[in-house]
């Protein structure tokens, strides 16, 4: 069974259908990346799963539950984290004190936020961080952090909720190749850990070509292929509508 399952979804502002009858499955422990053009609907795919929007027609499965209806909340609880296309982090705190707010969130022990939050879950945090490769940085401001390093706190504190499905939209955009890499390895760690099933959106190719089990092709809010790296690379659609060879 499918960890998520996407069926017939759509979506309309006003006259621009920006996910129209798209399906699609992520397995368990899977990678699967959702490419296509600016404006062909990735990010309204990301903003229907994770309960940010509604959906006009169609069902979204998660473990067997229909979800859809669910508040990204609700959501969360259920294992469904996301990062973002802008990193979004308190500056002010240290990165520690960021995945400690994570986890104590994750706890619902948030009412014991004033004070505590200095102490509690502190060698977790730590142990989060270490594996993002952010271990020596714990008790800097998070705002003092390059930006691909926030990029980094950002999936410690995701996975702080540990999430099942995570959903990542453009989690290399704004980087810098080095940078970049090593975020491309990271998450490909994280899902070889097990546990968690990675759904992102990405523009550069190589990292979606090395990266991903399989690959969906959207355009035009329409799923226009789908399949193994080598599969859509070889799509002749695919080659003319969207890689431009
Ligand atoms: P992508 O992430 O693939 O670049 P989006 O999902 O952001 O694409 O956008 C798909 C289409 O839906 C675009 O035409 C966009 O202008 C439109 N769109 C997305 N969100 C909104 C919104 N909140 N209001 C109106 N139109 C939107
Ligand atoms: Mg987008």
């Amino acid at each position: 069974m499918s960890l998520l399952a996407v069926k017939n979804l759509s979506r309309r502002f006003g006259g621009v259908t920006a996910v129209d009858d798209v399906s699609f499955t992520v397995g368990a422990g899977e990678a699967v990346a959702l490419i296509g053009p600016n404006g062909a609907g990735k990010s309204t795919c990301f903003n229907l799963i994770d309960g940010q929007l509604a959906a006009d027609t169609g069902e979204i499965v998660f473990d067997g539950q229909t979800i859809s209806g669910l508040k990204p909340r609700q959501l969360f609880r259920l294992g469904i984290a996301r990062t973002f296309q802008i990193a979004t982090v308190f500056p002010t705190m240290t990165v520690a004190e960021n995945v400690q707010l994570a986890l104590l969130s994750h706890r619902r022990e948030i009412f014991r936020f004033a004070g505590a939050v200095a102490k509690r879950h502190r060698s977790e945090a730590v142990a989060l961080l270490a594996r993002v490769g952010l271990a020596d940085s714990a008790d800097r401001a998070a705002r003092m952090l390059a930006y691909g390093d926030v990029k980094r706190l950002e999936l410690a504190i995701a996975l702080a909720n540990r999430p099942r499905l995570l959903l990542m939209d453009e989690p290399a955009a704004g980087m810098a190749p080095q940078e970049r890499a090593g975020l491309v390895e990271l998450v490909r760690g994280v899902v070889a850990d097990g546990q968690v099933s990675v759904l992102f959106t990405e523009h550069s190719m190589d990292v979606v070509f090395s990266f991903a089990d399989r690959v969906l092709v959207l355009a035009d809010g329409r799923l226009i292929a789908s399949g193994t790296p080598d599969e859509v690379r070889a799509d002749r659609t695919v080659q003319e509508r969207y890689l431009g060879t």
